[in-house]
């Protein structure tokens, strides 16, 4: 474990060094007070010498204050320590999730990945804390307590060589039971967050299907489950306090029981066993906190481990071996592709496809729900790969291209494009960075978002609310559009992004595509055969297959699949007429 975190302690090595040394020096000088008051007793009240009882307090008032000030000073230097290292920690975990592939985002859910980011590297930040405190300061002391202890009395010392083993060993047991129980309350909080999630996002969905009752409820039972698994988790801490209560108890009684025939018969002085019930408690409350410690460890190995999973989670899509081409032209290969979702599943969810697309030209695509549309132009800016065949842009192999070559030659806007906070002008500056306003007022005239900002009293400025809240669903298409727009793609891609768009602008935004955008190589996926019926060319989907590919009237002619969705779209038109 220590390896893997070792780049995040060598950051910042000085908090991680000096916090110890001022944790330990405070404990080494707390241990050696009880000593001091012996000796105050012993010598300097017994013997009524008011010189030595002076100076041995302000010896004790020294050290006090010494201990004082580096006991806050180790505080300071471990809060410092743990904080770094936590905000580093979820810095890289971020990092690494933004590295994820779609099919890597399939297997962890956001809920999950939230929780690893949060509450997990909480969890080993407050582990570092107490690493560096309580774990260095409690066996110091009780080292030091025991040693000074020994030094004092043997035969009262003997006490503690029976309390101490039973009592560590019985702690011991009870919290290893522990470890499990944290992993499997970890894991419901990631059913509640995955939950929360999902509620708070659809709510609107929710409401509007008068949902609320049965999402109330699934949230209880899964709120309920993480408040059982934490008690059943979290009980074993209750008995920790108890157990050590009778150890200390149980210790003072057997020394003042063998300390008081030892004062009785002039062998041991009063100062002394004051002195050694010091000790004896000190280094039992040590005992205390080092299974705290403990249990706080094994809390954090149940975090250490999920948060090692989203590190260990192979990258399935990477760059690396790429070279530095560009999408020049915009054209596109398919060649005998194969993709499945789930690789040991044996149904593919793309079959043996091949097609051609030449640069420039507009392509439709049409199918069913669920033929494979969206999997299909997911491969093209390597959004998924393929697990057979190949795809080509502009004659190289997709794979060949580094990421950032590939989407910047190819916009995609997703069925499920979202919007983000802020104003509209940093949304499209999503788009291209440095835009300029005529690169702007272009790209919205094309995409028709101009009809409506127009309307807004802050054109750009206006501030979208979360996901673009304050907008249409059409409105929200045309500026996802304008902003793939601004990329000034070679290939850009529409995936059922006008579905929101009354029939006039699809129309509009169609033919300004078609005279001001005539260089770029367009996929449009669309529902409806209107959208797309004047593309070159079409190509039909079923069940992850092409079954057809030509223009609309040679598909009329030659292809069922394509005949049959026209005729059913016609009557549709028809009846609602
Ligand atoms: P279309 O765009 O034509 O509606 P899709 O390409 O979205 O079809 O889906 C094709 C098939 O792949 C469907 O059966 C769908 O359930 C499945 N599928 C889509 N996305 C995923 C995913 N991320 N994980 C697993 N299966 C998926």
């Amino acid at each position: 474990m220590i390896s893997r975190y070792w780049s995040y302690i060598k950051k910042h090595w000085y908090f991680f060094l000096f916090g110890p040394i001022f944790v330990i020096l405070s404990a080494i000088l707390e241990v050696t007070l009880p000593k001091i008051t012996a000796n105050l007793i012993n010598n300097g009240i017994a013997n009524g010498d008011i010189s030595y009882i002076v100076k041995q307090s302000i010896l004790m008032m020294v050290i006090a204050l010494v201990t004082m000030v580096s006991s806050v000073l180790g505080a300071i230097f471990a809060i410092n320590a743990s904080t770094r290292f936590g905000a580093n920690l979820r810095r890289d975990i971020f990092a690494r999730v933004q590295k994820y592939s779609f099919a890597n985002l399939d297997h962890l859910t956001t809920g999950s990945l939230i929780t690893r980011i949060t509450n997990d590297v909480t969890q080993m930040q407050a582990f570092v804390q107490n690493m560096l405190r309580m774990m260095l300061r409690a066996p110091t002391m009780m080292i030091g307590a025991m040693i000074m202890a020994f030094q004092l009395n043997l035969s009262l010392a003997m006490v503690l060589c029976v309390v101490i083993p039973v009592l560590m060993l019985s702690l011991i047991l009870l919290i290893r039971g522990s470890l499990s129980r944290y992993s499997g309350m970890q894991a419901q909080l990631d059913l509640l967050n995955t939950q929360i999630g999902e509620s708070i996002e659809n709510e609107r969905v929710i409401k509007s299907f008068a949902r609320e009752d049965f999402e109330r409820e699934k949230f209880y039972t899964v709120n309920d489950t993480l408040y059982k698994k934490s008690i059943h988790a979290l009980k074993v801490m209750l008995w920790i306090a108890p157990i050590c209560t009778i150890a200390i108890n149980v210790a003072t009684i057997a020394t003042v029981w063998i300390a008081g025939r030892q004062i009785m018969i002039g062998n041991m002085e009063l100062g002394t066993l004051t002195a050694f019930i010091t000790y004896l408690s000190q280094i039992l409350t040590q005992v205390r906190v080092m299974s705290i410690v403990f249990e706080r460890w094994s809390r954090a190995k149940a975090s250490a481990n999920r948060i090692r999973e989203i590190f260990d989670e192979e990258l399935d899509l990477t760059d690396e071996e790429s070279g530095d081409c560009k999408v020049e032209k915009g054209s596109i290969e398919f060649q005998n592709v194969s993709f499945r979702y789930f690789k040991n599943r044996r149904e593919k969810v793309l079959n043996n496809i091949s097609f051609r697309i030449e640069a420039g030209q507009t392509v439709g695509i049409i199918g069913s729900t669920g033929s494979g549309k969206t999997t299909l132009i997911s491969m093209i800016p390597r959004l998924y790969d393929v697990d057979e065949g190949a795809v080509l842009v502009d004659g190289v192999d997709v794979k060949a291209y580094s990421f950032e070559n590939l989407r910047k030659g190819i916009a995609v806007v997703l069925q499920k494009n979202m919007l983000f906070s802020g104003t509209v002008r940093e949304n499209l500056y999503w788009g291209k960075e440095d835009a300029n306003e005529e690169e702007l007022d272009e790209a919205s005239l094309h995409s028709q978002s101009s009809e409506f900002l127009s309307t807004f009293k802050d054109g750009y400025e206006t501030e979208l609310g979360h996901g673009g809240i304050n907008l249409s669903g059409g409105q929200k298409q045309r500026l996802c559009i304008a902003r793939a727009l601004l990329r000034k793609p070679k290939i850009l891609i529409l995936d059922d992004s006008t579905s929101a768009l009354d029939t006039a602008t699809d129309a509009k935004f169609r033919k300004a595509l078609r005279e001001e955008a005539s260089d770029i190589t367009c996929l449009i996926i669309a529902q409806r055969i209107s959208s797309v019926m004047d593309a070159d060319r079409i190509l039909v989907m079923d069940n992850g297959r092409i079954v057809g590919n030509g223009t609309h009237a040679e598909l009329m002619r030659s292809c069922q699949v394509y005949r049959e969705i026209y005729l059913t779209q016609k009557e549709g038109d028809a009846a609602n007429d």
